[in-house]
């Protein structure tokens, strides 16, 4: 596989892709290294899981240049996910010693529970953050002591290749931590099928997520599915317009609109829409696109031709109010692109599937249950966004909105001491926070009597 810069469209380096007699091995491997893995005593396990993330630490620039080449961060963001690498990696370093079960009252003797790690994980990535959301998966399943094979997507195998060297270095087992790259169809599909692979965690488009859940299902395979999204961004007549407009753009525009997490649908009150259109037509002009090694650039490429084409076919010039600038030349650019203003068959369609680029559909909407009623009216459900100054209905909003991910007078919603994950056709299960072993492992009920 030529892997191409795309700022640039330079081929930046060849990965060989693995077929399906290779991920066999490499799932033989990770049965061999699974015994003396989970055997490594709590401690020593998170000592090496700190050695790992310190190693993070010291190429953290080496690993935001692998994305910015390979992915076409900006650099910002880059050395953002490079820092996350490493603190995921440190946070689940603290949870091998607290992975303990419980002791429950019984009569005639004593009941504890154990929390097992399940064997080998597969983790399989997409490219639009390659090795953050690899470690979401990775560091929490080697601290649960299981062993691990990443299935990086095609596109951008660079990081999660690194990372595994890394882990060598770290002083982690041959065998504990395999990267694997290869086709979904090819290297995917083996992990999947294998049935010595324990659990599948998936992240990636909602249609191979459910390929993969009904295949998954055949062996009673665990899987954890982290899919795609058309978050809302809700805004009231009573909120700060000002910060909400200046505010809206890099919600959606972040990493080019490649964010499962895209805030994709802005729903404005009526009485405050055409303020703020006007407010958010001046920001995204603002919106500075390009050379991602420019400290000053906030958005860079697509990733890729193919990707951009896709993207395109979701803009038609008659449902476009406003669009900002971006090179032209080499590189899969795309410009921040606002849609509002139209009821025609094309706009509907760009306000309802997941886009996954730079261009953001905009409606008004008449009161609260309105609001809600079309932040509901989709089959994802991942995150979103609700700017009012009332409390009470700021509350009202967010459990109301059926999402996982919510979050008021700001756009964040991924930390890695919190639940991260989606509602309906966004996903299955949650990632981060201070639960993720429990998708690792099994509880175990033993009961030893004392009489
Ligand atoms: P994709 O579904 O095309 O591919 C994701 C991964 O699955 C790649 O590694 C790919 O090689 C592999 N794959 C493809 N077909 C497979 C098969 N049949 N069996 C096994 N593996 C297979 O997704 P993508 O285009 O790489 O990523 C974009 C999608 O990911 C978007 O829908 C986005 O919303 C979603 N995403 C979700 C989250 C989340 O946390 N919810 C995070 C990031 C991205």
């Amino acid at each position: 596989m030529k892997i191409v810069n795309p700022a640039t469209e330079e081929v930046i380096a060849e990965v060989e892709m693995a077929d399906a007699a290779e991920v066999d091995r490499a799932v033989e491997r990770a049965v061999r290294a699974f015994p003396a893995w989970r055997a490594v005593a709590p401690g020593d396990r998170a000592r090496l899981l700190r050695r790992f993330a310190r190693l993070v630490e010291e190429h953290a620039e080496e690993l935001a240049r692998l994305e910015i080449t390979g992915a076409g961060h900006t650099a910002g963001n880059a050395r953002w996910e490079a820092g996350n690498v490493r603190d995921v990696l440190d946070f689940y370093a603290g949870a091998p010693e607290r992975d303990h079960g419980r002791q429950i009252p019984v009569a005639g003797g004593v009941d504890v529970t154990f929390a097992e790690p399940l064997g080998v994980v597969g983790i399989i990535v997409p490219w639009n953050f390659p090795m953050v959301i690899m470690t979401w998966g990775v560091a929490p399943a080697l601290a649960a002591g299981n062993t691990v094979i990443v299935k990086p997507a095609e596109w951008t195998p660079l990081t999660a290749l690194r990372l595994a060297e890394l882990a060598l270095e770290a002083g982690l087992p041959e065998g504990v931590l395999q990267v694997v790259p290869g086709e979904g169809e090819v290297a995917g599909a083996r992990l999947v099928e294998h049935p010595d692979v324990r659990k599948i965690v998936f992240t990636g488009s909602t249609e191979v997520g459910k390929l993969i859940a009904a295949k998954a299902a055949e062996q009673v395979k665990r899987v954890t599915l982290e899919l795609g999204g058309k978050s809302a961004n809700i805004v009231f007549a009573d909120s700060d317009l000002e910060k909400a407009a200046a505010s809206a753009p890099m919600a959606v525009f972040d990493n080019s609109g490649q964010d499962c997490c895209a805030r994709s649908r802005i729903l404005v009150e009526r009485s405050v829409h055409d303020d703020f259109l006007a407010r958010l037509t001046e920001a995204v002009r603002e919106v500075k696109v390009g050379d991602p090694n420019d400290p000053a650039s906030q958005m860079g490429p697509l990733i890729s031709a193919e990707h951009r084409e896709r993207v395109a076919s979701f803009v038609t010039e008659a449902d476009v109010y406003a669009r900002g600038s971006c090179p032209t030349g080499p590189g899969y650019w795309f410009p921040p692109t606002v849609l509002a203003g139209s009821s025609s068959e094309s706009f509907r369609r760009a306000f309802t599937e997941e886009i996954f680029g730079p261009v953001v559909a905009v409606v008004p909407f008449e009161d609260e249950a309105d609001a809600v009623r079309i932040a509901n009216d989709t089959a994802y459900g991942l995150s979103g966004s609700i700017w009012t100054r009332d409390v009470g209905r700021a509350l009202r909003v967010a459990r109301a909105v059926e999402a996982g991910n919510l979050s008021v007078n700001s756009h964040s919603s991924v930390r890695y001491w919190t639940p991260f994950g989606g509602f309906k056709q966004s996903g299955l299960g949650r990632e981060l926070g201070p639960d993720a072993l429990s998708a690792f492992t099994e509880t175990k009920n033993v009961f030893i009597s004392t009489e």
